[in-house]
């Protein structure tokens, strides 16, 4: 009877407690080099284990401040970075630079802005993330739920006359900042730590998963590839996936936007649907990135529909 009791009490707990149960995000933060880390996004698409945290996230140390890298998909989220980051250093987190609107790496933004965090974006993004940022809020609720959202805002900040390249100190800690403009995003920006050489990239790299390209400049993309895969650097922090040390793991996403972008091209020009290549089966490169299927069945359409109105 006792154990009957027993059991019962811990399935109603259970379930009138669901918000306990889940919505955790359980980050740990891996050190690249001293004093520069990254939480790696999960490889999976927005789901609701995720809570939408699928991008990376990265901060650096220096003698008198802390700079973080893309706020995140949510309040909740950039709750727990900036607990985690006080926890490894009680030095202000003087700077947020967001490398481009789309929400999984900007939705965080209003936790920073009640620590008088300063935001670096570029403007059209922005402008993009004010703009469509309460329309995709409520697709992601949609999604995964009111749970992981809960406080979660699109709000204005100043983010006035920057001009890039930007030069910032961080106390015996130099970094510099570099605009890509129409590329993976309107305005993809790119911070590299001077001191470890660690470049982080956004989402104009990723690695292990299909790129994603509904805002892209694919031209655009493929010559700042060129050019990234060209810097000097030690380590590279993609937007999505882990850490790349070998310059040839760039090509991934090279050939990812090459062959979406050709297969496009030439269905708009011979007037072929998007569901009449989908009807041929999955191309063979397709299928070997992770996430391969959903992306190419998402922004296929897309980019067939932009390059029909050139
Ligand atoms: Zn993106």
């Amino acid at each position: 009877m006792k154990i009957f009791n027993i059991i019962f009490i811990f399935i109603l707990y259970f379930y009138s407690h669901p918000i306990f149960s889940a919505n955790k995000f359980n980050l740990v933060p891996i050190e690249v080099s001293k004093n520069v880390y990254v939480f790696l996004g999960d490889i999976d698409d927005v789901n609701n284990n995720n809570g939408g945290a699928i991008s990376n996230t990265g901060f650096i140390i220096g003698d008198n401040s802390i700079l973080v890298i893309d706020a995140g998909p949510s309040y909740l989220y950039a709750s727990n970075v900036i607990e985690i980051i006080n926890s490894y250093s009680n030095l202000p987190i003087k700077y947020l630079v967001v490398t481009h609107h789309h929400a999984d790496h900007s939705f965080g933004i209003s936790r920073y802005l009640e620590i008088n965090t300063e935001i670096i974006m570029a403007e059209a993004e922005a402008k993009r993330y004010l703009k469509y940022g309460n329309r995709s809020l409520r697709q992601l609720h949609n999604l995964i739920g009111e749970e992981w959202l809960l406080n979660t805002k699109i709000n204005t900040f100043n983010n006035l006359g920057k001009k890039y390249p930007i030069n910032l100190d961080l106390g015996n800690r130099n970094i510099t900042i570099e605009l890509f403009e129409e590329g993976h995003s309107d305005g993809d920006l790119i911070i590299k730590d001077i001191s470890s050489n660690i470049l982080f990239a956004g989402d104009l790299v990723f690695n292990q998963r299909a790129p994603t390209s509904p805002h892209a400049n694919i031209y655009n993309w493929k010559n700042y590839l060129d050019e990234i895969m060209n810097k000097d650097w030690d380590y590279l922090i993609p937007g999505h996936g882990n850490i790349i040390k070998n310059k040839e793991d760039i090509l991934q996403t090279k050939k990812w936007i090459n062959f979406i972008d050709k297969t496009a091209k030439e269905a708009s020009k011979n007037g072929v649907s998007a569901l009449e290549i989908f009807n041929k089966g999955l191309p063979q490169i397709i299928k070997k990135y992770k996430l391969g299927k959903e992306t190419w069945y998402r922004d296929l359409p897309i980019l067939i529909n932009k390059y029909e109105f050139e």
